[in-house]
């Protein structure tokens, strides 16, 4: 099958896996993995933090900095189809006691009108911005916009937790550094096992005394590893030999949209929206190809490490002959 499900598909490369099994490893728990300290060091720099701490998942990242940066009874906010209020089975309101409350926004991107109106938020309130924003299909916030609605936060006195699952995408898409967003919010995800390939990991960066809260919610939530540097070999890997490489994924999804006749300007990432129609996932699937859901009436194909330019080909090959909106 050629897997365009999901960019989480890919399998650790050789070179990734050598990597891993030649690391110098030590007690995660006791901050002795040197490893694992030295990817913590290099994300705090690369995206401009004070401190940034290894988890096992984004799913995880995320919590940790709502709980650090929230508190129970108040809220958090973000556009209704992020990861955060759809994926993390209402970790917030578990985890850390706030209220979850979804905004409708096109592309994914809450406007600052729609942060000045909300009711009883304030200090203890955390804002969550996602990019790119997975549901709208992989798009990129654009800075400016994404600082005006940072800056609606602050002014009501809200932290803002930028989840940057698939930012590195959005760097190579926009053609700059992830630091330039992540400067603009209190804290920051990053996800490994997306595009950069490696089989689990996430960063999470901030101030440092924010870290530090999260580094004990880290082990609240038993995500506190021992020999985590087997993991964080895999993401130092990633860092040197997967980021820039996204543009060819970038590329080819956009190859692959035009191959099926679908809008290559809706394609900014890694993603394709395709329109979903009853019975298309299973009729691809008898044609080799997997896609993913997207959102309620779409799909999406995800173009990624283990699919190369013949896979593209083959693919539009396959789907041209199932899809009924290829031209
Ligand atoms: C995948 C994803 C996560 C969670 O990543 P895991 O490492 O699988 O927990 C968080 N946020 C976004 C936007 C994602 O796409």
């Amino acid at each position: 099958m050629i897997d365009l499900r999901s960019d989480t598909v890919t399998k650790p490369t050789p070179g990734m896996l050598a990597a891993m099994a030649t690391a110098a490893v030590g007690d995660e728990q006791e901050r002795e993995d040197p490893t694992t300290n030295e990817l913590q060091r290099r994300m705090a720099k690369l995206l401009g933090k004070e401190a940034a701490l290894f988890l096992p998942t984004a799913t995880m990242a995320n919590q940790a900095a709502l709980r650090a940066l929230g508190r129970p009874g108040c809220k958090v906010v973000a556009e209704e189809r992020t990861h955060v209020l759809i994926y993390e089975w209402g970790g917030p309101a578990i985890h850390s006691g706030l209220v979850m409350r979804g905004l409708v926004a096109e592309a994914g991107r809450p406007t600052p009108e729609q942060i000045e109106e909300l009711d009883e938020f304030g200090p203890g309130s955390v804002v969550v911005l996602e990019n790119t924003h997975r549901s709208s299909g992989g798009r990129v916030w654009p800075l400016d916009e994404l600082g005006a609605t940072v800056a609606a936060a602050r002014e009501r006195g809200a932290a803002v937790h930028l989840d940057g699952a698939r930012l590195f995408n959005a760097a190579v898409a926009a053609g700059l550094e992830p630091s330039a967003w992540a400067a603009l919010a209190d804290t920051v995800t990053i996800c490994f096992s997306k595009g950069l390939g490696c089989p689990f990991g996430a960063i999470l960066a901030g101030p440092a005394e924010t870290i530090e809260r999260a580094w004990e919610s880290k082990f609240l939530f038993g995500g506190a590893l021992r020999q985590s540097g087997i993991a964080s070999a895999a993401m130092l890997y990633a860092l040197g030999h997967n980021v820039e490489r996204l543009a060819d994924d970038h590329a080819r999804a956009k190859r692959l949209a035009e191959g099926i006749g679908i809008d290559p300007a809706t394609v900014e990432t890694n993603f394709v929206p395709i329109p979903d129609e009853p019975g298309l996932t299973e009729r691809l699937l008898e044609h080799d190809v997997g896609v993913g859901g997207l959102r309620p009436g779409w799909l999406r194909a995800v173009t990624h490490l283990d699919v190369g330019d013949g896979e593209i080909d083959q693919a539009i090959e396959r789907m041209q002959a199932v899809l009924s909106v290829h031209a």
